[in-house]
């Protein structure tokens, strides 16, 4: 009987919940195919089996090309492939990657392409043509067992049988939001951190991920049985009998938690003494609406509507744009739908657009600032959602506005699409509500400002805290520092919270924090009306609402005004939610 192989345990962030165990399918792009890292002496030997294992594939791979090309062009052609399979099946060359392995304590990928391009020096500097171009067959090979190695390409994915785990070393948020569900089970990465687009994706697209893996994407083969647990990011290669039995238990538990928390869908977001908030969910795809009824969150509070504009050759034009909108807010009213104006830079392009690359895409040319600087494209987004706000649920909401400046500028552009409108005599809401997303620290402090011209703020907590703390919202290094209940964002909250109560309009939490169980309390008690959040995050966030009285919400929320850092403020808030609502514990940890 085979041996059963030895397991790899690799602690990363969760970052979208749920158990799976599936083939893992490692996804490559031609910039990550080379991740160097150490290796521990007892890897040596999968290192080797590793570089065995690819070099069959690639003798395999070019029979093959050999073969199609022989029959589409000639035997004569095919002769090149020859001086291929010489370099895969050259002992000097494998032994001497192999000798490098057990000197060196790095990783195959590392050795392999230092052994070839040290052999290819050699032969370009050699007075031979026939020898100086079989430089140029050594690295051609080395690329295709490094590909071999670490793993293949999107369009492969469709090609799949069985589903699988894309393990890769990034995606950006366009890959994820067009993977096929049926396939794709689970997604595990070596970069990236819980609000990133491409976890924000992941748990809309209701797929268990992790992320912040650091170098997973190098330390499992292609093929490889792995377990992803997305709840405590916990990811596991080649998991042992007992422990596949462990989380099937696990597994059925939290199957009827989750049975139990969905008897509350159609139940209000009210707590035990009858304060009610609103309960929405954030979408990307018009598709998601699905989700928004399924989990029963009452319309959307945040519609990243950026996701029409990515994965496409093309900006989506008015009509195309309307169609969307206006499907949307039929399908859900009278409850509301805030589409947020696009939100493009940071970490989601536009491939057709070459835009300069940026030091600080995330301080960069993004969002509201794009679409001051585009009036076309912003308007023409303006005049869709306009059209669609006949059905009276629509509200519009601009993104990282840090100035009263960009509000009165968005607001001139809105009044000129009505204009244009108007004169062609299309329909559209007069008094369409005009919210702002708070997420730039600016625009916390100058709430008092903002708040004449506008009807409702919305805390995009994820920015709020990446350009408050100065963390990288994607950069799991730093992971550690992206603090949602630091004192500075709490206060920040509370200062918006009450200067839109001041003034009379309501404020909303639309970023991750509103949807972490643990939190909602504490946003609660600081006064917040609206929460947006995952839909699938809905019941829990709603379970705890239920459990919860208001009182005990105000007196966390006094608590952690005075506490002096984010973890003591993180206890009080985990030590009520184990208090009222147990079961929610269980499932996140
Ligand atoms: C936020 O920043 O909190 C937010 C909700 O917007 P996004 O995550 O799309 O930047
Ligand atoms: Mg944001």
């Amino acid at each position: 009987m085979a041996e059963q192989p030895k397991e790899i345990i690799v602690q990363g962030i969760g970052v979208s919940p749920g158990v799976v165990v599936a083939k893992a399918f490692l996804l490559t792009t031609e910039d990550d195919r080379f991740v160097e890292r150490e290796i521990a002496p007892d890897e040596i030997p999968r290192e080797v089996a590793r570089f065995e294992d690819a070099l069959i594939e690639t003798r395999r791979q070019i029979h093959e090309i050999q073969q199609k090309v022989s029959t589409a062009i000639g035997q004569e052609n095919a002769g090149i492939f020859d001086a291929h399979l010489l370099v895969v099946d050259d002992r000097a060359f494998v032994e001497e990657v192999i000798r490098g392995l057990n000197a060196q304590h790095r990783n195959v990928e590392a050795v392999l392409h230092d052994v070839a391009e040290r052999y290819a020096d050699a032969l370009a500097r050699i007075e031979d043509d026939y020898l100086r171009e079989r430089a140029a067959d050594v690295r051609d090979v080395t690329r295709r067992i490094l590909r071999n190695l670490s793993g293949k390409s999107r369009s492969e994915i469709l090609e799949t049988e069985e589903p699988c785990v894309v393990v890769a070393n990034d995606l950006a948020p366009s890959e994820t939001a067009t993977m096929d569900k049926e396939k794709v089970v689970a997604f595990a990465t070596d970069l990236g951190s819980p609000t990133s687009h491409t976890a924000i994706m992941a748990r809309a697209l209701g797929i268990p991920a992790i992320v912040g893996l650091h170098d997973v994407s190098v330390r499992v083969s292609e093929g490889d049985e792995v377990l992803v647990d997305g709840s405590k990011g916990v990811f596991i290669v080649h998991p042992s009998r007992e422990r596949l039995d462990r989380y099937g238990q696990e597994v059925e538990n939290r199957k009827h938690i989750e049975s139990e928390l969905a008897r509350l869908k159609d139940e209000s977001a009210e707590t035990r003494d009858g304060y009610m908030v609103l309960l929405s969910a954030n979408i990307e795809r018009p598709e998601d609406v699905n989700s928004i009824e399924a989990y029963g969150a009452q319309g959307v509070g945040l519609f990243r509507s950026e996701f029409l504009y990515l994965s496409r050759e093309n900006l989506p034009n008015e009509e195309e744009q309307y169609s969307v909108y206006d499907e949307v807010a039929r399908r859900l009213a009278p409850d509301p739908v805030i589409i947020r104006t696009i939100d493009l830079g940071g970490d989601k392009f536009l491939s057709h657009m070459r835009t300069a690359p940026e030091m600080n895409p995330f301080m960069g040319w993004r969002a509201i600032r794009f679409c001051l600087a585009q009036p076309d494209i912003f308007k023409t987004q303006l005049r869709a959602i306009l059209r669609a706000s006949v059905s009276e649920n629509v509200k519009i909401m601009y993104p990282m506005v840090s100035s009263a400046d960009e509000v009165i500028q968005a607001n001139a552009l809105l009044e000129e699409a009505k204009d244009e409108l108007r004169s062609e005599g299309g329909r559209f809401n007069e008094d369409v509500d005009v919210g702002v997303m708070i997420e730039v620290p600016s625009a916390a402090l100058i709430a008092d400002l903002l708040a004449p011209h506008v009807k409702f703020f919305s805390i995009g907590t994820n920015d709020l805290v990446q350009y408050t703390l100065a963390v990288d919202r994607v950069n799991e290094r730093i992971a550690y520092l992206y603090r949602p209940t630091h004192p500075a964002i709490l206060k920040l909250i509370k200062n918006t919270i009450d200067i839109g109560h001041e003034h009379g309009i309501w404020t909303g939490i639309c970023g991750e924090m509103a949807g972490n169980p643990l939190m909602v309390p504490l946003l609660m008690g600081l006064g917040a009306d609206e929460f947006s959040v995952s839909p699938s995050l809905v019941p829990m966030v709603k379970d705890v609402i239920r459990n919860l009285r208001y009182a005990q919400a105000e007196e966390l929320a006094a608590k952690a005004l005075a506490s002096e850092s984010p973890k003591e403020v993180l206890d009080l808030c985990r030590d009520l939610t184990q208090e009222i609502a147990p079961e929610i514990i269980q499932l996140i940890e």
